[in-house]
């Protein structure tokens, strides 16, 4: 469900991280994104949870050496840089953020990865590849700063062989939130720049729209639904660090502290395939 905040232009999604990438990467493990933890009692760090999320999405994606990914939303590289490591397979990534391009390909260059890891700066919304250029495209975690998942996932299945996989993940409304409750979750969407929560339930029929078929639409949502508290801890203990310091960071842990408006925010994880024989391309 859309609510009723401006929606953030990609180019502010891009001038967050490019402000934002390098404060929050150090501290969540050099990636941007939630955690993955196995229960209540997994002790792990966030920096190791969050490794594990970018694991559970690499394996749901089906490419090898000499298959070519699309890493859609990039951050500054260290998920791409792992994908290529475990599978292989080149990977050129795009971002929004001119720092999370810079950075991400500093990183390819220190990893001695250039042959299979470049970045570039693009949007995904509108996407400068020719159609049927890629086995497969792989978003973790940017849809939710979009604003038209329906016209992304065309423009995925337009850059898509037939054939070609999707796997992404994103936030989606997991409960009712009543009325009063909106502002609060308002507020934790604007502070990241989130353009709406996703309708876990509506997913399928934006997936077909598109000319894809849905594979596997998972709720991860008991896996991931520690990150708030945990990444309150990390910003809390990094506090008396010069670059935590930011204002940003007053706010953000501001609007975590209500848990139980967190926890109504849900996470997916989707697989999809283009369909061989679709009108889009
Ligand atoms: N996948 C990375 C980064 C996730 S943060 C990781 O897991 O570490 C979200 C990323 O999506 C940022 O790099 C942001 O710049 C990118 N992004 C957001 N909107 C985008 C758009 N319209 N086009 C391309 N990239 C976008």
């Amino acid at each position: 469900m859309d609510t009723q905040r401006l929606i953030p232009t990609p180019e502010e999604v891009g001038l967050f991280y490019d402000r934002m990438g390098e404060v929050l990467a150090p501290l969540l493990g050099g990636t941007i994104h939630y955690g993955y933890w196995l229960g209540p009692d997994d002790n792990s760090s966030f920096a190791e949870a969050a490794e594990r999320l970018t694991d559970v999405m690499i394996e749901k994606l089906d490419v090898g050496p000499g298959k070519l990914v699309l890493d859609l939303g990039c951050g500054m590289g260290k998920p791409a840089v792992r994908l290529a490591r475990e599978t292989g397979a080149m990977i050129i990534g795009i971002s929004v953020s001119a720092n999370d391009v810079e950075k991400a390909n500093e990183l390819a260059r220190s990893e001695g990865l250039t042959d299979l890891v470049s970045f570039q700066r693009a949007d995904a919304m509108d996407l400068p590849f020719p159609a049927e250029s890629f086995d497969a495209v792989w978003a973790l975690e940017s849809m939710l700063h979009m604003p038209d998942r329906q016209h992304v996932l065309r423009q995925v299945s337009r850059v898509l062989r037939p054939g070609g996989q999707l796997v992404l993940s994103d936030i989606f409304q997991r409960m009712p939130v009543s009325e009063e409750s909106w502002p609060v979750l308002d507020h934790l969407l604007a502070t990241w720049k989130v353009t709406s929560l996703a309708d876990l339930d509506d997913y399928p029929r934006m997936v077909r729209a598109a000319d894809l078929e849905t594979r596997q639409l998972i709720n991860v949502s008991e896996h991931t639904k520690y990150s708030f508290a945990r990444m309150a801890e990390v910003f809390r203990e990094a506090a008396p660090r010069p670059a935590a310091r930011m204002e940003f960071m007053n706010n953000a842990v501001g609007s975590w502290q209500p848990q139980a408006e967190t926890a109504k925010v849900g996470y997916l994880i989707m697989v999809a395939n283009r369909m061989e024989s679709g009108t889009l391309a």
